[in-house]
């Protein structure tokens, strides 16, 4: 007897409902999920984000009931975003104790003392030039000087550290970043918070409702001499290769159901080192899009997408679905 047909057929473990669930190679949980949120300002009424159909430029005022409401969903992990009122050439509110994101953190941390509390560290919601470092010069972003930033960032980080922030997403692919924000936070005696590196963030085009959001778009040029050309995929074993030399405890690759392919190759090279993806905005707002016009069933393709990114590598991901999300898994839990 051989192993081919009609001696195998693939089909049998499909027929039954529950053979099915005992086979499922990947299971998407809210645990895998974290959300992001934007904050800006002291008072008023949250600001839709137009390109982000549910999501809104939070201020301060009504920070609490957004952060209820996310943790009575079940959400454990936040990622958060400041929009600063202030901007200036080297992105000075990123590090003041009185900035944007330094109070959102203290007021998240008492709103709710077990959420994780993941904090981007990078300059371009900071600088008036909407690049995510110093530049040398205004005319060109091939002035972007990377040491220069290096010490900005170890002063972000320290500072968001101190108001409540568990852990640490560097996200501006500056090099040497993780090395030298871990040096800094070590010295500052903060051993124990881990960083997620940007490890392979392309300079994409999936990113343009989350500029929205944050108003943090360049003003010259794009960020083509520090993000990855979307082109290449090995060059992202290099970049991980130099995250996991320098320290970093979790690898992130952004975006993620486009960049499926190198999702499972950094994971096929650093099978021990926890992967995170992150699902952008405009890959969220184009699901969206399709949803809004009727074109698509939205629950299944989020969760056929979010559950791809998954099987592909990623250990667990950052989406602006997670609330949405939250509710389909209740549903699915208790039918
Ligand atoms: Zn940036």
């Amino acid at each position: 007897m051989s192993a081919i047909f009609p001696t195998v057929r693939l089909r049998r473990l499909r027929h039954h409902p529950v053979i099915r669930d005992l086979i499922r190679e990947t299971e998407l949980n809210l645990d895998d999920l974290i959300h992001a949120i934007f904050v800006k300002g002291e008072e008023g009424e949250k600001n839709p984000i137009s390109s982000m159909p549910g999501h809104y430029q939070i201020p301060l005022s009504r920070l609490d009931e957004e952060i209820r409401e996310i943790v009575s969903l079940g959400i454990k992990s936040l990622m958060v975003f400041g929009v600063p009122s202030f901007k200036d050439g080297v992105g000075s509110d990123s590090y003041s104790d009185n900035g944007i994101m330094q109070k959102a953190i203290r007021q998240i941390r008492k709103v709710a003392p077990d959420l994780l509390i993941i904090s981007d560290i990078c300059l371009c919601q900071y600088t008036d030039h909407g690049h995510c470092g110093v530049m040398d010069d205004h005319n060109s972003c091939i002035d972007l000087n990377n040491d220069k930033t290096l010490e900005i960032l170890v002063k972000q980080s320290i500072s968001h550290v101190k108001a409540g922030a568990n852990m640490l997403a560097p996200s501006g692919m500056i090099d040497g970043q993780i090395l030298t924000i871990r040096r800094g936070l070590d010295e500052a005696g903060f051993s124990h918070i881990p960083l997620m590196g940007h490890t392979a963030k392309y300079s994409s085009s999936m990113y343009g409702p989350f500029r929205q959001a944050t108003e943090g778009a360049p003003k010259f040029g794009d960020r083509s001499t520090y993000q990855m050309d979307p082109a290449n995929g090995r060059e992202a074993l290099r970049e991980a290769g130099m995250d996991v030399l320098e320290g970093a405890d979790i690898l992130l690759i952004k975006p993620a159901h486009t960049y499926l392919d190198v999702i499972y190759r950094v994971k096929q090279a650093y099978p021990s080192i926890p992967l995170c993806a992150y699902h952008p905005s405009a890959e969220f707002s184009m699901i969206k899009a399709a949803a809004a016009n009727g074109w698509i069933n939205e629950r299944k393709i989020v969760l056929e997408v979010l559950t791809s990114i998954k099987r592909a590598g990623a250990d667990f991901m950052v989406t602006y679905y997670t609330k949405e999300a939250a509710g389909w898994m209740r549903e699915k839990t208790s039918s």
